[in-house]
C-alpha cells in the first residue's frame, strides 16, 4: 500500500487535533455550562488574584482577596504602602504569603511606574509587548502573565496550567512533560481566537481537573471518559474505573 505523503499525514494530524480540542470543549461545556471564569470584580483584582493563586486552591485566594478588600488594600498604592505585617496578615490564607506579598508589590510598582497605576492604560499596550513586560516582573511566569492578559486585559491568549498538561497527556494528546509554549500553541493553533471560548476553556479545565482529573483520576464519572481510547491506561471498561496512581 502506498504510504501517505508527509504533507497529507501532517494535515490529518492537524485535523484530528482540531476535532479533539473542540470535542473536549463541547463535552465540558455540556457538562458544566458556562463557568464565567475568572472570578473578580475589577481588572486589578483579577491581576492580584492571578499572582495569589500560584500553588494554592482558589478558595484560599478568595479569603486573601476578601481581606485585602475589607482592609482597603485593593489598590496599587495601598499594597505598596501597607506595612509588612498588615499585608502579610491579609495574604496569609493564600500561602507563601511573604513571597506573594513581594510579587504583588512588584506588579503594583510596575503598574504605577509604567501606567500611573491605571489598568485601563495598561490594557492599551499591544499583546506581545505587554506579555514581555509582565514576564519581566519578578515572580510572574507564563501562566500568571497569560491569566492577566486573558482575564484582566481581554486578550485571546490560551492559559496553560498543570491540569491542562495532565488531562491532555492522559488522553494521549501531548507528552506528560510537554512545555508551556508547546501546549499553548496546541490550543492556539487549533482553535479560533475567540476570547469567550479561551476564557471558558481554561475555566472548564480547572473544573474538570479539580472534580475528576486528580492525581488518582475519577474517570468512571468524568465527562471526558468517552474520549479515552481502549489502549489508554485510564480507559474505563464496562463502567468500572481502572484508574492508577499518576506518576
Ligand atoms: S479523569 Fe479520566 S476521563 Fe477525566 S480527564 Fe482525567 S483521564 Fe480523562
Amino acid at each position: 500500500m502506498q504510504k501517505p505523503c508527509t504533507e497529507c499525514a501532517g494535515k490529518r494530524r492537524q485535523d484530528e487535533a482540531k476535532q479533539n480540542i473542540r470535542l473536549v470543549y463541547n463535552l465540558l461545556i455540556a457538562h458544566y455550562g458556562p463557568t464565567n471564569w475568572w472570578p473578580g470584580e475589577t481588572p486589578f483584582e483579577i491581576a492580584i488574584g492571578a499572582i495569589l493563586t500560584q500553588n494554592t486552591a482558589w478558595t484560599n485566594v478568595e479569603r486573601a482577596i476578601s481581606n485585602l478588600n475589607s482592609g482597603g488594600l485593593l489598590t496599587p498604592h495601598a499594597i505598596l504602602e501597607a506595612p509588612d505585617d498588615t499585608l502579610f496578615a491579609a495574604l496569609r490564607p493564600s500561602g507563601y504569603f511573604r513571597i506573594k506579598a513581594q510579587r504583588a508589590r512588584a506588579f503594583c510598582a510596575y503598574l504605577l511606574e509604567q501606567y500611573g497605576g491605571d489598568m485601563g492604560a495598561m490594557r492599551k499596550t499591544p499583546t506581545d509587548e505587554l506579555r514581555e513586560e509582565l514576564l519581566a516582573i519578578n515572580g510572574i511566569g507564563p501562566e500568571t502573565a497569560d491569566d492577566i492578559l486573558l482575564y484582566a486585559c481581554e486578550r485571546p491568549v490560551f492559559v496553560v496550567d498543570a491540569y491542562t498538561r495532565r488531562i491532555l497527556s492522559r488522553h494521549g494528546l501531548c507528552e506528560p512533560n510537554a512545555n508551556y509554549a508547546k501546549l499553548q500553541a496546541f490550543f492556539e493553533d487549533n482553535l479560533d481566537r475567540d476570547l469567550v471560548v479561551f476564557k471558558e476553556y481554561h475555566g472548564l479545565i480547572v473544573y474538570v481537573g479539580k472534580d475528576f482529573c486528580r492525581k488518582t483520576p475519577k474517570c468512571a464519572t468524568c465527562p471526558l471518559a468517552d474520549l479515552l481510547e481502549p489502549d489508554q491506561p485510564w480507559h474505563v471498561d464496562s463502567g468500572n474505573e481502572r484508574s492508577r496512581q499518576a506518576s
